[in-house]
């Protein structure tokens, strides 16, 4: 092991987030317009260039490894890389190999997931209404979902749902939600919309349900007790004390918890993005490729791009406006 990662507030950088593809095969409509145009897949690094990358990061202190997208398990041949990511955790250098998937492909990789060291999976499910699941998601089909569901379940992989706030759309489904997770023992994270990548026509802040309202919902049905969890992100849990259940709000936007921040982001071609809200990245790409057999140069970027991790995002609706606005598309610097 080399020295940790420390940025220059003092954040220890124990979290990687890989984007391993920017396909899909839904096109939710706060995600991605209709038409996207994907990268050409030489731009994209290997699967062995993935695991070196992120066999690096964990030399270098990583502990957590999530795997997202686009679709990460639409990605050709990614349980090799799941495979060779077990190894990690083997040795314990890794404590923890997750995925954040729309679950359309779960069915089929439950068992492989499970067999690689996957003892966790985030679904990301909006409705529980078949004809709004196909709106929302324009190419996808819940009933699928569900299988996959059922399939990870049957693995022995814990779920949480993930799901975005969206006003108009999911407001009347909050306690069918809730009801839901409860009723199949999974947790439940809400998350707030935000402004990443041109998504065509669609609303932004149409589409903005502040959590604290859908909170003050939720505090008319429950008795909320805030708890201490915190896992270095933006997510903060409460517990439902009639039923016991643990529900999650991701508020990048009515609150910033940028102090305790412990991540960094890896895009499927080998940027390296030290905030979800930030432009500046690091192209570590280059240094993988042009030293085949040495990873000196890499490490030294990485540690480059580090000192440079920004104290936060400036996302900020308040003014009526979106501000803070990133370009790109959230499925590219993985959600
Ligand atoms: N395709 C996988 C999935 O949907 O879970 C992984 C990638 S997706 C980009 C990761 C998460 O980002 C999903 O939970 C999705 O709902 C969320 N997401 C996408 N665009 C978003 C946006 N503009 N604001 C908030 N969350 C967003
Ligand atoms: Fe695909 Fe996930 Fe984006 Fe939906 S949120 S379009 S499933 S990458």
């Amino acid at each position: 092991m080399t020295a940790p990662l420390i940025d220059p507030f003092q954040r220890a950088i124990s979290y990687l987030r890989v984007s391993v593809t920017d396909r899909c095969d839904f096109r939710c409509v706060y995600c991605m317009s209709e038409n996207m145009t994907f990268l050409p897949k030489k731009e994209l690094l290997t699967l062995e260039e993935l695991d070196r990358m992120c066999s690096t990061f964990v030399h270098m202190g990583v502990e957590k490894l999530r795997i997202t997208g686009g679709e990460p398990l639409v990605r050709k041949g990614i349980m090799t890389f799941f495979d060779a990511m077990t190894r990690h955790l083997e040795t314990g250098d890794l404590k923890e190999l997750t995925l954040t998937t729309n679950g359309s492909q779960l069915e089929r990789f439950a068992d492989d997931l499970y067999a690689a060291g996957v003892r966790r999976v985030n679904v990301s499910l909006d409705t529980l209404d078949e004809q709004k699941f196909a709106d929302i998601t324009r190419w996808g089909r819940l009933p699928q979902v569900i299988k996959g569901i059922d399939a990870a379940q049957k693995a022995g992989l814990r779920i949480k749902i993930n799901t975005v706030a969206l006003k108009g759309f999911n407001e009347d489904e909050l306690f069918t939600l809730v009801e839901w997770c409860k009723s199949r023992d999974m947790d439940l994270t809400f998350i707030e919309v935000m402004p990443m990548g041109d998504i065509g026509n669609e609303d932004r802040l149409g589409q903005y349900w502040k959590l604290s309202d859908l909170r003050a919902q939720l505090a008319e049905n429950y008795t909320l007790t805030d708890l201490p969890e915190r896992t270095g992100g933006p997510a903060r849990y409460v517990r439902l004390e009639e039923t016991g259940q643990k529900i999650g709000f991701i508020t990048p936007l009515t609150h910033n918890f940028c102090e305790s921040c412990n991540r960094v982001r890896l895009t499927c071609t080998g940027e390296l993005y030290m905030c979800l809200g930030q432009e500046d990245m690091a192209d570590l790409r280059a240094p993988l490729r042009n030293n085949p057999a040495n990873d000196a140069p890499l490490e030294a970027e990485i540690r480059n791009a580090i000192s440079r991790k920004p104290k936060g995002h400036d996302f900020d609706y308040s003014r009526q406006s979106v501000d803070g606005r990133v370009s790109r598309h959230m499925s590219h610097t993985g959600g």
